[in-house]
């Protein structure tokens, strides 16, 4: 965008778009960047559905994690939330009433730091009237009676089918049992406190299909719009 370009956008809505994930290895048949990329997808189509606000980059730090596979890095409680601190202390000055922070990336780690930010966040900043809307994408969506939620599974291979088919490999598809581990006891290694996380138990190559990441996205994005619309109301944001 250039300046004139935001300054419209910021006037026309002043909701902005964070798409979060991480840089976390996903099988051997998904890109490490999936969290991120897909988060960013599915703000642009929200954008989109809304008729405005602004989308930021991807954000590529998150909590853990798969820490101990290929290609993982994490980041600390601390540092997220001294960075998004100062990302939503920037946007509340070039105008944001309503910030909208979707994770691509879950997980306990994640979803507890981004919840107890996004409420601490507002709560210091009540008087600001700023509204955040924190969550991981799957949350409030079902499709046929399921939450679309899981680590490089149908879910996860789905959307990406839909939204970036090129970045899938079906044919370097392995079980992800079998995949060994690449680095012993690294930085915030949830699995020291919870053991192993069992998440696999889907046949994935049978029942991904882009087609069904298509229903997922449009659940997905219909409900954000809904949701955004609704806090944009509430704050008199919009007319
Ligand atoms: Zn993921």
């Amino acid at each position: 965008m250039s300046p004139d370009e935001f300054l419209a956008a910021v006037d026309r809505l002043p909701v902005f778009l964070v798409p979060t994930g991480l840089l976390e290895w996903h099988a051997d048949h998904l890109p490490l960047g999936l969290d991120a990329l897909k988060a960013h997808a599915i703000c642009l189509r929200v954008a989109e559905r809304l008729g405005g606000g602004v989308v930021l980059p991807p954000n590529y730090y998150g909590r853990p994690g798969y820490s101990r596979y290929a290609g993982t890095l994490t980041f600390s409680d601390a540092l997220m939330t001294l960075l998004f601190t100062e990302l939503c202390d920037q946007l509340r000055k070039v105008g944001a009433k309503v910030i909208v922070l979707l994770t691509g990336h879950y997980g306990p780690c994640q979803m507890d730091w981004l919840k107890r930010f996004a409420s601490g966040y507002e709560k210091e900043h009540a008087s600001s009237g700023v509204r955040l809307i924190a969550q991981a994408e799957y949350e409030g969506v079902e499709i046929d009676g399921q939450t679309p939620w899981d680590h490089a599974g149908k879910w996860e291979t789905s959307m990406m089918l839909f939204l970036r088919p090129e970045l899938v490999r079906m044919e370097r598809f392995r079980e992800p049992t079998t995949i060994p581990r690449m680095y012993e006891n690294p930085p915030h290694d949830w699995y020291r406190e919870t053991g192993e996380w069992t998440w696999w138990g889907q046949d994935v190559p049978r029942d991904s299909s882009a087609e069904l990441g298509r229903r997922c996205v449009e659940a997905i994005v219909e409900r954000m719009a809904r949701e955004v619309r609704a806090a944009c109301a509430a704050r008199g944001a919009v007319s």
